[in-house]
């Protein structure tokens, strides 16, 4: 057992399915706050993601597909502006790929719903709250109100769509939007849904109920409660899945001959140096996958 580990500052959708996950990948993410390279899947998924966000900034009549693809274009021009575009060194073919697959997404979209009619009362909504002095977040990529005056959370995927036996576990994250929204508005959305656009497209919808959400609330614990276990104990274990075929920290994991020490100076000689920077350099909490 080694020394105990500083907790993480909050838990996210994505935090809490990635420590159930692998709790080692947890560690060097969300602990040590270990950068990632960004990922064409992810970054693609983000760019989509910005591009439904800036539809549902127009006037309703407005959001027309064109218009649609006029936003893609700015946030496509906007990511060809950042360091992470810069960062994933695509060629030109590989680029154009890049900008077909998401005007496909944007497309598929539209075989799902009509945005002319959605009441959007919020985009990309970063929610908080505070669970057992634990700060919970997430951010709801569309809350809107429905024909009743409903509360209605939209979540995009632009990964593959889930098989049948995946999608309970794909519906723990939409739970946890309910809880927030419990929370922060103290309204329950009648509905969430999962608009998926990575490959056939689908909607996947669950109505939370009171039940739903107190169990999410006991989950949200359980994990919490575990965290900082693995913490004081600094036991944060590997577990091998095909996960690791994607996994940013393979190379400092046990179960593939890394050591996770390396991973541990790291995480300190940068958590040092954004200590040393003040509160402007201080890394943001980082997850795996926020966008998949
Ligand atoms: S390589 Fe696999 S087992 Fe190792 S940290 Fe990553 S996900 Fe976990």
């Amino acid at each position: 057992m080694g020394n105990p580990l500083p907790l993480p500052t909050s838990l996210s959708p994505s935090k809490v399915s990635s420590f159930k996950d692998c709790a080692l990948a947890f560690r060097f993410s969300a602990i040590d706050r270990l950068p990632e390279p960004p990922s064409v899947p992810a970054v693609k998924g983000t760019t989509v993601h910005r591009a439904l966000e800036l539809l549902f900034g127009l006037d309703p009549a407005a959001r027309t597909p064109a218009a649609a693809h006029e936003q893609l274009s700015v946030a496509l021009e906007e990511l060809r502006a950042s360091e992470e575009w810069t960062r994933l060194e695509l060629d030109d073919s590989s680029a154009t790929s890049f900008a077909d697959d998401a005007a496909t997404m944007v497309d598929r979209y539209f075989t799902l719903e009509d945005p002319r009619a959605i009441r959007p009362v919020g985009v990309e909504m970063m929610l908080e709250a505070e669970l057992d002095g634990v700060a919970i977040r997430g951010i709801i990529d569309r809350l809107e109100e429905d024909d009743e005056g409903q509360l209605v959370v939209t979540d995009y995927k632009t990964g593959r769509t889930p098989s049948v036996n995946q999608e309970q576990s794909r519906l723990g994250g939409v739970h946890f939007y309910a809880f927030l929204c419990q929370q922060v508005l103290g309204r329950l959305p009648a509905k969430v849904q999962l608009i998926y656009l990575g490959g056939e497209p689908q909607v996947i919808t669950t109505t939370p109920s009171e039940q739903s959400v107190r169990g999410m609330r006991l989950r949200i614990g359980a994990v919490w409660n575990a965290v900082e276990r693995a913490c004081e104990r600094d036991d944060f274990r590997p577990r091998p899945s095909a996960l690791c075929n994607w996994c940013a920290f393979v190379s400092y994991c046990p179960a593939h001959g890394g050591d996770p020490a390396e991973a541990r100076a790291l995480g300190e000689r940068l958590r040092a140096e954004a200590s040393s920077g003040g509160d402007d350099m201080a890394p943001a909490a980082v997850s795996i996958g926020t966008r998949s």
